[in-house]
């Protein structure tokens, strides 16, 4: 069994060293002390590791005119081929840190270090190579114009993409550095400048990445980290008059209000929100792999992912074997310290997750879901939960309706597709949906009836950096990744030429 409290002396010199540091907002290219700070606790075991400064409006403001200027400056005037070898050369000090930054990752989120080194060094570099790219693949249009009041002479128009200027990027915990990387990537390739506000639990990842930024090549300025909280440094981001577009990652709920907030300024709103992904898993699904993926839908990552697939459908001629395939899985996941090597699932990010997610699970099974596997909370200081299912739902449970983010799965049976597809649909949620068969007519019946911004066959969970990735209903506006994101941070300008 693995242990269930960090050890914090198998970590690496390098993040002991980082980790033993005060940190404060990276402003202009450096530290910048603030007033207040708070403190960040270990997931395992409730113990403080750090401490955090708070970016007040007034250093929010800072970062902001760092970021304007920057525009104005060396940064402005780069060729495009620059700024794609700074990505380029970014992606490698990321990857030649990574053992350093995946560990201060682990510490503060309680994700497992495999999970860390994996995505937000992996394929956090990926994305920042993929993006790469776009910065010298923005092109405008040509065309010979008629304009009916202009009679003489030739008429030539152009169209130019320019950066949308100054972006303020607001990011959670539950991938940090992965996500705070798609939001800032398609921006810095586009030519913006970057204000990135972490979220209070994960703040380290994003600060070292900034140094990395300053030793990749970007000037200072180019990439600002408000560290601190959401309804004084988040809210203080949001409300500038001289950022541009804001790009968030987080709740429906606060993605609600940074809309009304922003509705009146005409910022561009980029929001990815809440999910409430089903799983669906026909007569002819490949059960060889689609038990596995069901269960790692949700228990990968400890269920703290917004296209977790937490809502399980079954046809009712296979559901018993897929549930007791499933709860097998479950029952052999060793939960214990992310840094454990032997660990399969560690902690969720903070006690008042661990609380809130067995108010769920009880709420459940008030409500009639039966508890399957799990459910009973793991006596500690750390905020574990276990692996749990709750069967036999019904569409009105409040954990069917509900975003968990945490390591519960809720399952039912289906026997029609249209039965399956109303089911799937009867969510205020639009993020993902994965459908498991191998016919194909159904495929594509399927792909086109479900409500969601990403419809994976036979797979779930498959974000790739060149497709969109962004919600339908309650799950959001806007899209990350792929050209999409790019062009999302530029704005369009025309140019007529008159050659008399
Ligand atoms: P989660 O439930 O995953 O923590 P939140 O939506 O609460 O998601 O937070 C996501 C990010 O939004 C975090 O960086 C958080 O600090 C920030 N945030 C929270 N409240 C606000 C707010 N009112 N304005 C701007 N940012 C906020």
């Amino acid at each position: 069994m693995p242990r269930l409290e960090n050890d914090l002396s198998t970590l690496g010199t390098a993040a002991q060293a980082y980790l033993g540091k005060p940190h404060v907002p990276h402003i202009d290219g450096g530290r910048h002390e603030t007033a207040a700070s708070y403190e960040l606790t270990d997931p395992t075991s409730g113990q403080v590791f750090a401490s955090v400064g708070i970016a007040s409006a007034n250093d929010v403001d800072a970062a902001v005119k760092s970021a304007r200027a920057a525009l104005g400056g060396t940064w402005g005037r780069m060729r495009p081929n620059e700024r794609e070898l700074a990505l380029l050369r970014l992606a490698d000090l990321l990857e030649r840190n990574g053992d350093e930054i995946s560990e201060i990752e682990t510490v503060c989120s309680g994700r497992l270090l495999g999970h860390t080194k994996g995505v937000d060094i992996g394929y956090g570099a990926h994305v920042l190579r993929y993006m790469a790219g776009w910065a010298t693949k923005l092109e405008g249009t040509t065309a010979r114009l008629s304009i009916p009041y202009i009679s003489d002479g030739e008429l030539a128009g152009f169209t130019y993409r320019e950066p949308i200027g100054v972006v303020g990027a607001i990011v959670p915990w539950n991938v940090a550095l992965c996500i705070a990387i798609w939001k800032m990537a398609p921006a810095l390739a586009a030519g913006c400048t970057v204000v990135l506000k972490p979220a209070p639990q994960t703040p380290l990842s994003a600060l070292r990445f900034a140094e990395l930024a300053l030793e990749a090549g970007f000037p200072a300025g180019v990439i600002n980290v408000v560290t601190g909280n959401g309804p004084e440094t988040g809210i203080a981001l949001v409300r500038h008059p001289d950022v541009n577009m804001i790009t968030f990652t987080g709740s429906t709920a606060i993605g609600r209000q940074i809309a009304l907030e922003t509705a009146g300024s005409f910022k561009r709103c980029s929001l990815e929100l809440g999910g409430k992904s089903p799983l669906i898993l026909f007569e002819d699904s490949p059960l060889d792999r689609a038990i596995p993926a069901a269960a790692w839908a949700i228990f990968g990552n400890h269920g703290q992912n917004c296209c977790a697939g937490s809502r399980l459908y079954v046809h009712r001629s296979i559901y018993d074997q897929v549930l007791a395939g499933v709860v097998e899985i479950a029952e052999g996941i060793a939960v214990g310290s992310p840094l454990d090597p032997g660990s399969m699932m560690g902690p969720v990010v903070t006690r008042a997750q661990q609380t809130r997610i067995q108010g769920l699970i009880a709420k459940g099974q008030a409500e009639g879901a039966r508890l399957v596997t799990g459910g009973t909370p793991i006596d500690g200081p750390g905020s574990y939960v276990p692996p749990t299912v709750l069967a036999d739902v019904r569409p009105d449970m409040t954990p069917v309706r509900e975003e968990i983010f945490g390591p519960v799965l809720v399952a039912a049976s289906f026997d029609t597709e249209a039965e399956v597809i109303a089911l799937a649909n009867d969510s205020e949620y639009g993020l993902g949906a994965s459908v498991w068969t191998n016919d194909l007519g159904r495929v594509h019946h399927m792909t086109r009836q479900l409500e969601a911004g990403s419809i994976w066959i036979n797979v779930h969970n498959a974000l790739d950096v060149a497709m969109p990735f962004g919600g339908w209903k309650n799950s959001g506006v806007g899209a990350d990744l792929g050209e999409t994101a790019v062009l999302a941070h530029t704005k369009v300008k025309s140019a007529v030429h008159h050659f008399p």
